[in-house]
């Protein structure tokens, strides 16, 4: 599972790096801030702070650090298909333009990352108003002559600092699907270069799989069609349109069910033919006969009675006996 590693590590130096300089450029100067504003009871000034959290800035720093990844991701998908030779990629040969994909990567993660902070902003916002009516309250309890205390608010800058946290998944899942779209892309341009119609998909199989990945692990689907739909999202500017055209597939026990009894010409239309099936999705694409038979799970309807974890736990042992 070598290649799939090296696709992780890709995306999350990305998230990491992302995530790092956003704390340290926006997201803890403006959580102290706004604590700071709401513990003296300045309220309407806490809120106008944290409308001021943003990615912008981080992206911007980083555009050419992400174009970097971008091309990476795309030759090691490349690499799928040249034995994992990135020198003999037809990018690295020189054989083709740097696909508009690729350099759009960057545009495209700001754009859905925008819309993610606006996420965010809500939860912080929500903190704020949390602690304002909790003041309000224990004020008027005072000035009721019923409790004579200042209204302390507790913990006010380790609850911001926890709604913002979830700007961490947001950049997170924001440099996965960018990542693994291209590493699609890469291995998809490379596999109709060679000729080969065909690929495979190959997942990594251990107990964080989720079940839709267990049914993708081996299959086989036609590369034209995946090509030209991982070229659509990735030139998509509107990550929330792609979101409502595309959705992902369902992990509910009937949508699973369903899933697994699917044709392979309605996977495809449903765009569920290749990874990413999800963000944080492992998966990549390589050439049909690279994953070994053995590991691939044979599906029998899930047993009735079991946990997800405890069917997950049943078909990893039985692809890995
Ligand atoms: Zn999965």
């Amino acid at each position: 599972m070598a290649e799939n590693t090296s696709f992780i590590t890709l995306e999350e130096s990305l998230a990491r790096k992302l995530y790092l300089d956003w704390r340290r450029r926006n997201a803890v100067e403006i959580v102290t801030r706004a604590a700071r504003l709401g513990n003296a009871g300045e309220w309407s000034a806490a809120k106008r702070a944290v409308k001021e959290l943003s990615f912008a800035a981080t992206i911007e720093a980083n555009f050419g650090f992400i174009e970097q990844t971008s091309l990476k991701s795309y030759l090691l998908g490349e690499s799928f298909f040249t034995e994992g030779r990135v020198k003999d990629t037809l990018l690295a040969r020189g054989d083709e333009p740097i696909p508009l994909g690729v350099t759009l990567a960057a545009s495209t993660m700001l754009a859905g990352l925008e819309q993610s902070i606006r996420r965010v902003q809500e939860q912080a916002m929500l903190v704020l108003d949390e602690a304002e009516a909790e003041e309000t309250q224990a004020a008027e309890e005072a000035a009721g002559g019923m409790v004579v205390l200042k209204a302390v608010i507790v913990g006010l800058a380790s609850k911001l600092n926890t709604a913002v946290v979830s700007g961490g998944a947001a950049i997170d899942t924001a440099a996965n699907l960018s990542t693994s779209r291209l590493a699609s892309f890469g291995a998809l341009s490379q596999a109709q270069q060679n000729g080969q119609g065909r690929f495979q998909i190959s997942e990594v199989l251990d107990r964080r799989t989720c079940a839709v990945c267990r049914r993708m692990h081996g299959k086989i689907f036609s590369v034209a069609p995946a090509l030209a739909q991982t070229e659509e999202a990735l030139l998509t500017s509107n990550p929330m349109e792609l979101a409502s055209s595309n959705p992902w597939p369902s992990t509910s026990r009937q949508g699973i069910t369903d899933l697994t009894s699917m044709t392979d010409e309605e996977l495809t239309g449903k765009g569920w033919n290749k990874p990413p099936f999800h963000s944080g999705c492992r998966g990549i694409l390589v050439p049909v006969g690279d994953v070994g038979a053995s590991s691939i799970i044979s599906f029998v309807p899930l047993a009735t009675g079991l946990t997800g974890a405890e069917a997950a736990a049943a078909e990893i042992a039985s692809a890995t006996s």
